[in-house]
């Protein structure tokens, strides 16, 4: 009997939700104006791709970057368009407390022309559909006037220039068009510990008609735990590059969760990345079948580890191990506007 206590499975096993979606940009400074002074989201760590350091990676979350909150971008000026299709992310979607920030939003989206698809109705809950300036696929999402929310949401940012009360709260889901359906969802119902917890459908657009899209939700659930899968026949490949999804991170609490984490991948047959030290948490990355690159990542220690909260974001921050090349890596990089002067 102690034998099946000690070998089943402890809450800390199941995944936090999504921890960060990592996505390319070919226009850094235009992706640091709209992230930070269109949606008024923290620019809360300006670092370098580290396995390219020639490129900004760029870490906009809420007032700390919690784990949860982030929308992350490699800039990559040469990658070319990104091209939706099978085996990417067509939306990533963000957390806003209530219908009424729903609404403030689409005024505001109105006034600065950013483009958008109005307020629509999906599984109960009023999601605005909108784009960055390179095409990224965004959606801003109201819970239902029911709906529990025990994933926290990010924590609002003082100096933002929206107001609190109608902040983006940290990231709510993501939607994968698979190039494999049924393979993806063993793995995200398998391994992974998704469950269905509901359905919509997008209306039809060119080339493609009405489409099914069934939410997943993984741990406590809720907003900032789903991956949304949409149906759809006879897809083309799609590519990653700019105004597209690089790849999407899950969360889990510890070090010793997250080792775990990389054996019960493996057991499953995923090809999986021995864990990397991000030096702000810990990745293991891994592909799933439908062709969606995937990453579980520490809540920890976070991005407070090498700069005052304050300023968080404001100069180049470089892992120990990039230092000693900090020259060479600046004397790579395209200046940014400063945080302060980005939400002026
Ligand atoms: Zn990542």
């Amino acid at each position: 009997m102690a034998d099946t206590e000690k070998t089943e499975n402890t809450g800390d096993m199941r995944l936090g939700g999504l921890h960060h979606i990592t996505a390319v940009t070919g226009d850094a400074a235009g992706n640091v104006a709209f992230y930070t002074r269109v949606l008024g989201m923290r620019l809360v760590k300006k670092t370098v791709n580290q396995d390219d350091v020639s490129a900004y990676h760029l870490f906009y979350g809420d007032e700390i970057g919690h784990a949860g909150t982030e929308l992350t971008f490699f800039d990559w000026p040469d990658a070319g368009p990104a091209r939706s299709g099978a085996g990417t992310v067509v939306a990533s979607m963000f957390r806003v407390p209530d219908r009424a920030a729903l609404d403030w939003w689409l005024t505001r989206f109105d006034e600065l022309n950013v483009t958008h698809e109005g307020i629509q109705e999906r599984a109960g809950r009023a999601v605005l559909p909108f784009s960055d300036p390179e095409g990224q696929r965004l959606e801003l999402v109201a819970p239902s006037t029911d709906e529990a929310q025990p994933v926290a949401g990010g924590t609002p940012w003082a100096k933002s220039p929206i107001p609190a009360e109608y902040q983006i709260r940290g990231l709510h889901g993501v939607r994968l068009l698979s190039a494999r359906p049924s393979a993806t969802l063993q793995v995200i119902a398998g391994p992974m510990g998704f469950r269905e917890t509901g359905q919509y459908t997008l209306p039809p657009t060119e080339g493609s008609g009405e489409r099914l899209v069934r939410i997943y939700q993984v741990g406590d659930g809720g907003p900032g735990t789903e991956i949304h899968l949409e149906e759809r026949d006879a897809l083309r490949m799609g590519r990653v590059g700019i105004g597209g999804v690089h790849h999407v991170a899950f969360r889990t609490p510890t070090n010793e969760t997250h080792a775990a984490w990389r054996e019960q991948l493996a057991e499953a047959g995923l090809q999986v990345t021995p864990v990397i030290d991000r030096f702000y948490f810990h990745s293991i990355y891994f592909r799933e079948p439908g062709g969606i690159l995937c990453e579980i990542a520490t809540d920890g220690p976070g991005f407070a580890t090498d700069e005052d909260l304050a300023t968080l974001g404001e100069s180049l921050a470089l892992p120990p191990f990039l230092e000693p090349y900090r020259q060479q890596i600046e004397a790579g990089l395209r200046p940014l506007p400063t945080a302060s002067s980005a939400t002026a």
